[in-house]
């Protein structure tokens, strides 16, 4: 692995550990020594079995899939992931498959983010930066106040338990950012939120795609149709409007 030439978490104590499952060596040792100059500690698996055998020991701060691997469907390895460590650890889908279906399916099933081979390895450390941040369970996010509970036509929120009732009580349970990001639009609703807002700094990268993950996320659990949403709402050119209005108790 090369020397590091950047810090990979400036103010951490240690590097993010990354963990990769992808079968093709070519690509695997590219990912390593990019993740390596970075100043990223990084761990190769050639099967997901390996990978999983590996997350029993020691659970990493992220992990990137290959989709197509010889020995278990990488949407299957993500799904199980999330099981494992649902919001403890970030998720990156590597795919060369160029499907959008796989990338929208990857992203349901839990995926933070996904990249398409060939990559620049810029982009590839941007999207991790970008998951890694939100993963952070102190970073960014605003200092913890008393569980409180919104509510929004029919809907039902707990900040406390991240539990969401829909209006026929049917309970989802959101990661860490989904409720970050819910909480934000419940506590300013009907007002435009900038995606700087959303992601509370400034500069989003370009290939921040982080914020559409997620609204894309809560619409498919908040909204009858997730296509024509009527609840969180794009403003085209300026960001997002939450249209309920919301009573806290
Ligand atoms: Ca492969």
């Amino acid at each position: 692995m090369t020397a590091a030439s950047a810090p990979a978490n400036s103010g951490r104590e240690t590097p993010a550990s990354i963990y990769l499952v992808e079968d093709e060596p070519e690509i695997a040792r590219i990912v390593v020594r990019v993740l390596g100059d970075f100043g990223f500690t990084a761990e190769w698996f050639r099967t997901g079995a390996e990978l999983l055998r590996r997350l029993r020991t020691r659970p990493p701060g992220l992990c990137i899939v290959d989709l197509g691997l010889p020995d278990i469907d990488g949407m299957e390895l993500v799904r199980e992931i999330r099981r494992r460590h649902a919001g403890a650890c970030g998720v990156l889908i590597l795919t060369g498959r160029g499907y959008t279906a796989d990338r929208v399916m990857g992203l349901e099933l839990g995926a933070d983010d996904y990249i398409v081979k060939p990559f620049e390895p810029r982009e590839l450390i941007a999207r991790i930066r970008s998951i890694l941040r939100r993963c952070e369970p102190h970073a960014g996010s605003p200092p913890p106040t008393a569980a409180r509970v919104a509510e929004f036509s029919g809907w039902r929120f707990d900040t406390g338990s991240n539990a969401l009732y829909a209006p026929d009580a049917e309970e989802f349970s959101l990661s860490t950012a989904e409720a970050q990001l819910l909480r934000l639009f419940l506590e300013r609703p009907n007002r435009i939120l900038t995606r700087e807002q959303l992601l509370g700094e400034r500069g989003v990268s370009p290939y921040d795609r982080s914020i559409d993950v997620r609204i894309s996320r809560l619409r498919r659990k908040l909204e009858s149709d997730p296509h024509n949403p009527k609840i969180i709402k794009t403003v085209y050119g300026a960001g997002y409007l939450f249209s309920s209005t919301v009573s806290w108790g």
